[in-house]
C-alpha cells in the first residue's frame, strides 16, 4: 500500500508561447488506503494527473512521491502502481486468463502464484466461466470487470482508474460502483479515481479532489465539500440539480441582517451569521440547495420566497421543480416530495431554513463564512 504526493507538481504541454500548462502547481497528499476522486469538468487536468502518477507522462515541473520516495523519474513498472483506462486497453487476441497473466509473466512470476492469483480475482469479481473467452466475446461489463482483474491481480501499491465506468449503461454503473466500494473496503489498498460524474464521486470516495483549469480548487471528504462549498464553482458543480445561485443584496437594519433577492427580503439575526455583517452593504450570491426548499415552514428560523412554477418533473420518490423566483426573475430548482398538486404557471411559496443559507462572493466567487 501507499501514499501518494504532489507537491507544485505541474505538466506543460508545448513550449514558449503555445505552452499550456494542463496541470498547474497543484499540492496534493492522498493516504495510505485512501480513495481519492478526481473531479472536474472536462478538461481540467483529472487524466493527465493520474498518468503523472502512473509514470505514463513525464512531470514537468515539481516533484512527485510515493511512500515518501521522489519518483519523478522512475519507471511506471517499478512504480508497482496498476492503471485501469475507460477502454480497458485489453489484448485482443489473448483469453482472459492471458490477459490477467499477461503482467505477471513479464515479471517471472511461477506459473502456480499466477494460476491461484487469477482464480482468486476470477471468484472475487464473478468471471470464472469466461476465463477462456476473448474480449470480443465479452460484453462492455464483463470487459471492465477483466480490466479491473487484470490490475488486481498484481496486488499493485496503489490502483489508478482512469474512468473505467463511463462505457458502461446506468444500470451496470452503479452494480460496479457498489463493488468498487466493496473491493476498496476488502482490500484497503489506495485507490485515485477520475471521473466528472458526481454521484461517483459523492458515494465512492473518502475524499474529493475538484480540479479546474489545472489547478485544484478543494480538496474533502464528500459529504463537507458539499456542504461547505468554498466557492460558485464547486457549489454549482456538485448534485443535480445543483446548488441554486441567486443574486442578492446584504444590508444589516434593525439588527438583522436582510437579504434582498429581487424585490424579496429574507431576514436573519446578526448573530447567527456573524461573518456576513461584514459584508453588509454588498451585492452577494445567495447559495440554496434544492433539497433546502420547503412548502412548508422549516427550522426555528425560517425564510420564505415566493415563485412561479415553471416545470415539474416528477422522478418517483421525488418531484423537481424548475421555478422562477417571483413571476419572471431568476430561474431556481427545488426538490420536494412525490405527491404534491403543482401546476405549470402556479405560483408557490417556499421555506427555507436560515441556517441552510450560504452566501458568496460575487468578485471572487469565494464562500463567505
Ligand atoms: P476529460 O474528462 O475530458 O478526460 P481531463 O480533466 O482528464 O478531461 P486532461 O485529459 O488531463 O483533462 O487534459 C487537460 C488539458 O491538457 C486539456 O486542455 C487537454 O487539451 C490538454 N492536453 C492533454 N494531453 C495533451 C497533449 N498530449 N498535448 C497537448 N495538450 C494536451
Amino acid at each position: 500500500m501507499a501514499s501518494i504526493e504532489l507537491r507544485s507538481v505541474s505538466r506543460i504541454f508545448g513550449a514558449g508561447a503555445q505552452a499550456i500548462r494542463a496541470v498547474d502547481r497543484i499540492d496534493l497528499r492522498v493516504e495510505d488506503g485512501e480513495f481519492m476522486i478526481f473531479l472536474g469538468p472536462s478538461g481540467c487536468g483529472k487524466s493527465t494527473t493520474l498518468r503523472m502518477i502512473a509514470g505514463l507522462e513525464p512531470v514537468s515541473e515539481g516533484e512527485l512521491l510515493i511512500d515518501g520516495v521522489r519518483v519523478n523519474d522512475i519507471d511506471p513498472a517499478e512504480r508497482d502502481l496498476a492503471i485501469v483506462f475507460q477502454n480497458y486497453a485489453l489484448y485482443p487476441h489473448m483469453s482472459v486468463r492471458k490477459n490477467m497473466a499477461f503482467g505477471l509473466k513479464l515479471r517471472g512470476m511461477a506459473e502456480a502464484e499466477i494460476g491461484s492469483r487469477i482464480a482468486r480475482v476470477a471468484e472475487t469479481l464473478g468471471v470464472e466461466a469466461l476465463l477462456d473467452r476473448r474480449p470480443a466475446q465479452l460484453s462492455g461489463g464483463q470487459r471492465q470487470r477483466v480490466a479491473l482483474g487484470r490490475a488486481l491481480v498484481r496486488e499493485p501499491r496503489a490502483f489508478l482508474l482512469d474512468e473505467p465506468l463511463s462505457n458502461l449503461d446506468a444500470k451496470l454503473r452503479s452494480v460496479m460502483r457498489t463493488e468498487l466500494i466493496k473491493l476498496h473496503r476488502t482490500l484497503g489498498t489506495t485507490m485515485i479515481h477520475v471521473t466528472h460524474d458526481q454521484v461517483e464521486a459523492m458515494t465512492m470516495g473518502t475524499r474529493i479532489c475538484i480540479m479546474r483549469g489545472g489547478e485544484i480548487v478543494q480538496v474533502g471528504r464528500p459529504q463537507d465539500v458539499y456542504r461547505e462549498p468554498v466557492d460558485t464553482f464547486v457549489a454549482g458543480f456538485l448534485a443535480t440539480p445543483p446548488m441554486n445561485l441567486l443574486p442578492a443584496r446584504l444590508d444589516v437594519a434593525d439588527g438583522a441582517l436582510r437579504l434582498r433577492i429581487e424585490g424579496q427580503e429574507i431576514a436573519l439575526p446578526l448573530a447567527s451569521r456573524p461573518g456576513w455583517a461584514r459584508h453588509a452593504g454588498r451585492d452577494v450570491i445567495l447559495g440554496l440547495r434544492p433539497e433546502d426548499l420547503h412548502e412548508a415552514p422549516v427550522g426555528a428560523a425560517t425564510a420564505a420566497l415566493d415563485c412561479t412554477i415553471e416545470t415539474v418533473e416528477a422522478l418517483g420518490p421525488e418531484t423537481i421543480l424548475t421555478l422562477r423566483l417571483g413571476r419572471d426573475g431568476t430561474e431556481l430548482a427545488a426538490r420536494l416530495p412525490p405527491e404534491g398538486d403543482w401546476r405549470i404557471g402556479a405560483a408557490l411559496r417556499l421555506h427555507a431554513d436560515t441556517s441552510k443559507l450560504h452566501l458568496f462572493d460575487p468578485e471572487t466567487t469565494r464562500s463567505i463564512p
